[in-house]
């Protein structure tokens, strides 16, 4: 190929696609007080890892500052995922990027359905600057002139012959979609009418998580302890549904803070938080040696107030 030429700007340092997610000596502080001190960590599509701790270790605040919430501030350190600095986007490009939380306490919004919810949250992801379903909807429910959305998923209706207003392909697609996926997740198909954790339980709560984790098809999903305060038949409910959506694609950052979901889904890596640090990092058997030892024996000395109160009670985390 003698007339071809190659370009060739890329560096060897360069992060790339197969890097996934790639935390560097994060720093982050809450309040002007400083929580994270300095972690790095690594996950790929197709891994899981678990992120274990005792309480007030700092793994929401790992997890919410890097989806972007805006309560926690990030001082120092990087995080790309496939090559891409998330630190600076805001939470949408974040999950344009292809990273996705569930949350430790998932809210309600009462009147929405979860259907509307998670086709909305698609819209956003197929759409290059929309906020809001507001940006791209005008007040009759049609897709705005200037949308940058695909209209038809955003549709609600079109209209056919005659002014007979039919139902949109796209959303018909979408919902045969979310049908197929509320089965393979065995959940009742009445979930997708109900409105978002609103009266859920809190197995209900997490599992919707899993759902929308399935939905939006994310490359990295950070899993916020979705086995706090279930049941165990409820744990294996939703371990049964994160297993399924395993695979190449996806990379899991399952947070826990009991050993007792890593039954169910085994981790390919454990690592240990204690006081905004990674203090151990090892196989599956790691998350069985703390289910026998607790965390105490890997607490160190520089960890000056040696108090995190942690004890385990099954619900205790409120
Ligand atoms: P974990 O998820 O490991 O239990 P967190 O990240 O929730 O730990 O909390 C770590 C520390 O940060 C705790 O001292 C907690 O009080 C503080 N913290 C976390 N989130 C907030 C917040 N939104 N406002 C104030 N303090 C917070
Ligand atoms: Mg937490």
């Amino acid at each position: 190929m003698a007339n071809t030429t190659v370009e060739n700007s890329t560096s060897a340092s360069t992060p790339v696609a197969g890097d996934g997610l790639v935390i560097k000596d994060l720093h982050v502080s809450v309040e002007g007080q400083e929580i994270l001190k300095g972690l790095s960590l690594s996950v790929r599509q197709g891994e899981v890892h678990a992120l274990m701790g005792p309480n007030g270790s700092g793994k929401s605040t790992l997890v919410n500052a890097l989806m972007g919430n805006p309560s926690y501030t990030i001082t120092g350190g990087t995080a790309t995922l496939n090559g891409v600095d998330i630190t600076t986007l805001p939470p949408d490009e974040r999950a344009k990027v292809g990273l996705f939380l569930g949350f430790q306490y998932p809210s309600a919004i009462p009147g929405v359905s979860v259907a509307n919810f998670i086709r909305t949250a698609l819209i956003s992801l197929i759409t290059p600057k929309a906020r809001s379903e507001a940006d791209l909807l005008d007040a009759e429910g049609r897709v705005k002139a200037d949308s940058p959305a695909k209209p038809d998923l955003a549709a609600p209706t079109y209209v056919g012959r005659g002014g007979v207003a039919r139902s949109n392909p796209a959303i018909k697609e979408y919902r045969k979609n979310l049908l197929a996926t509320l089965s393979m997740l065995k959940m009742d198909s009445s979930f997708a009418t109900r409105y978002v954790n609103d009266g859920f339980s809190g197995g209900e709560k997490k599992r919707l998580e899993v759902l929308q984790m399935a939905m939006l098809k994310p490359k990295i999903a950070m899993l916020d302890e979705p086995d706090s305060g279930l049941d165990i038949d409820a744990v294996r409910e939703v371990a049964a549904g994160v297993n399924s959506l395993r695979g190449p694609q996806l990379g899991i950052l399952l947070v826990t803070h009991y050993q007792r979901i890593l039954n169910y889904i085994k981790p390919d890596v454990v690592h240990v938080m204690i006081k905004g640090r990674i203090v151990q990092s090892g196989g599956a058997e790691l998350a069985k040696e703390l289910e026998e030892k607790g965390y105490d024996w890997l607490r160190t000395d520089f960890m000056d107030d040696a108090e995190t109160g942690d004890t385990e009670v099954e619900h205790g985390d409120a």
